[in-house]
């Protein structure tokens, strides 16, 4: 079934091996995939990891506009995931492509599986910050004000470097 084209954002995450050509890959195999097309990308940022030891994180966020449903997209976010190497060694650990759907259009999803708009984006400023270059209507300066603590910094290329 054909379904209306929907706008989803996506987390992407590395902080093993090449981080920065990491997210490079999955943003170009994100787009390859079926059903998904890029409307923007935000630019890098480096963040220290929240929870855990290891190097730092490449972060960054990607706008898609899918025909796919949320859990056909998290599927492919996950196929993703696996093609890049991850282990799903312990909670926290470091991994070489984290994705994480944060919003599903207006969608609000609670299954054993997805939950959507994603519970902990709100605390992550290396979701925050990111996602208020692309969509700054989801982000209110409360929220960003709740997070400036963490330390993170933007990486000096533009909002399309990723592309
Ligand atoms: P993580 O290890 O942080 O990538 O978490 C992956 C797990 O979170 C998987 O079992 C997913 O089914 C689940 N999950 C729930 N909601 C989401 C979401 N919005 N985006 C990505 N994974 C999710």
């Amino acid at each position: 079934m054909r379904r209306d084209p929907v706008t989803a954002f996506v987390a992407l995450g590395a902080n093993l091996g090449d981080p920065e050509q990491a997210l490079r890959h999955a943003l170009a195999a994100l787009v390859q995939t079926a059903g998904v097309q890029l409307l923007q990308a935000s630019s890098q940022y480096r963040s220290a990891p929240i929870d855990a030891s290891g190097p730092h994180y490449h972060n960054a966020v990607a706008a898609v506009s899918t025909t796919l449903s949320a859990p056909e997209l998290l599927t492919a976010l996950q196929t993703l995931e696996q093609q890049a190497g991850r282990q799903r060694a312990q909670r926290n650990a470091p991994r070489t492509l984290d994705l994480d759907l944060l919003l599903f259009g207006s969608a609000r999803i609670e299954s054993p599986w997805l939950t959507v708009p994603h519970p902990r984006m709100w605390s992550r400023a290396f979701v925050l910050l990111p996602l208020a270059e692309l969509a700054p209507e989801w982000v209110s300066e409360q929220q960003l004000q709740a997070v400036r603590q963490q330390v993170i910094e933007r990486l000096a290329n533009g909002p399309d470097a990723l592309v």
